[in-house]
């Protein structure tokens, strides 16, 4: 990344002047009711610091996945709602996706979202990742700065890449090694020593030769993680695997194994003594990126070696991040999401700016005119 992102204050005076905050509205929703208003609480700093400074504040935001057309189900009436609660007075634009023009970046949509706006701030770390047109377009033309959320990732994230203390240990899991490959590369230049689970850790399993029953693994990777581990061995790093793997037997029952499963078998969390082993590398660390939970955490029979390893996430001394949706939401379930030091709001946009160092909505932001 070069060059400055700018902040708040680059601003200027901003008494008066009408400003649109792009947020990360996306909430969870059951039946039109919003289970959790977190991501509304969230933008709040930036909002009150505008409101503060005599600006007038419009919010817009997507919801969900509606298809450039409106559909009742996404309407932000609920997020207004809540809004009008925690900040009267605040504007709230009707779903981004409504309109085909957001995903699309389109020009025409861009001057309809910037009409009457003085000023572009961009809140919504989770769609920096996305060249869509309320993130890179407003930057081209208006005055613009990043609010205090994502000016937050960007250094949480960003120090990890450029100055993290050492040790530095990255434990991923989660379903897929593919997704999340170039993330793994990335870490592996800068991680003392990498730990996993998950069910990404049967295509290193598989690489290494042991059993791996029926779970869940990736034939088309196996490969690449043969590669993965001669390249850590070369540079003198360690990746931990499972030694014990908690699953069913091939009757169905929950069973569990050692570090090769038998015909049959399928694995679903990491062993007691894995997660032991996992916790005392946590514990030793100076500095831990969690991504991707170490089971099938949302099944109460899989999910210790997810507790334990978030509750070392919780008790070690290190500088700890997480990211990742599963994850955040595995830590939420286990009431340990204030005892990290950063819960990283963006999924996918977490591990793109871990893995290229910059992302499209940045990059909009560091060639604004007033920047
Ligand atoms: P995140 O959102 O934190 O990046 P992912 O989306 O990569 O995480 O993966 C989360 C999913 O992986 C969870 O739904 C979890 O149930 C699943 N998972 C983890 N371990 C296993 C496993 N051994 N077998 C099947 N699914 C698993
Ligand atoms: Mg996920």
């Amino acid at each position: 990344m070069s060059g400055r992102i700018p902040t708040l204050p680059d601003l200027g005076d901003v008494r008066g002047k009408r400003v649109l905050v792009r947020t990360d509205f996306n909430v969870p929703m059951d039946g039109g009711a919003i289970t959790d208003d977190f991501r509304i609480r969230a933008a709040l700093p930036t909002i009150q610091w505008l409101l503060e400074r005599g600006a007038s504040v419009v919010t817009a935001s997507h919801l969900g996945r509606p298809k450039g057309t409106p559909e009742p189900k996404y309407s932000m009436e609920p997020v207004r709602v809540r809004l009008a609660e925690l900040a009267p007075g605040v504007e709230l634009l009707e779903n981004l996706r409504f309109d085909p023009g957001e995903e699309a970046n389109d020009p025409a949509f861009v001057a309809r979202l910037v009409d009457g706006i003085d000023a572009y701030v961009d809140d919504a770390f989770g769609a920096c990742h996305r060249a869509h047109a309320s993130i890179v377009g407003p930057p081209k033309t208006l005055p613009s700065a990043m609010g205090l959320l994502l000016q937050r990732e960007v250094e949480v994230l960003m120090s990890l890449r450029e100055s993290p203390r050492h040790p530095f240990v990255a434990v991923l899991g989660g379903s897929k090694i593919s997704d999340k490959l170039g993330v793994v590369e990335a870490l592996m230049q800068v991680v003392d020593s990498l730990v996993v689970g998950g069910a990404m850790c049967f295509t290193f399993l598989a690489a290494k030769g042991y059993g791996i029953g029926d779970s869940l693994f990736e034939p088309d990777q196996v490969d690449t993680c043969r590669r993965l581990l001669a390249d850590a061995a070369s540079a003198g790093k360690a990746i931990y695997l499972p030694e014990d793997i908690v699953g069913v037997d091939a009757r169905g029952a929950v069973a569990t194994f050692g570090r090769s499963l038998p015909a049959g078998a399928k694995g679903f969390d990491i062993g007691p003594g894995s997660a032991a082993a996992f916790s005392d590398v946590i514990m030793d660390a100076r500095t831990v990126f969690w991504n991707g939970p170490m089971g099938m955490f949302e099944d109460p029979r899989f999910e210790a070696g997810t507790r334990t390893v978030a509750q070392a996430m919780a008790d070690t001394k290190a500088f700890t991040v997480v990211g990742g949706g599963d994850s955040a939401a595995a830590l939420a379930q286990f009431r340990l999401d204030d005892e990290v030091d950063h819960v990283s709001t963006g999924g996918g946009a977490s591990l793109e700016l871990l893995e290229l160092g910059d992302l499209p909505g940045l990059e909009a932001l560091r060639k604004a005119p007033n920047a």
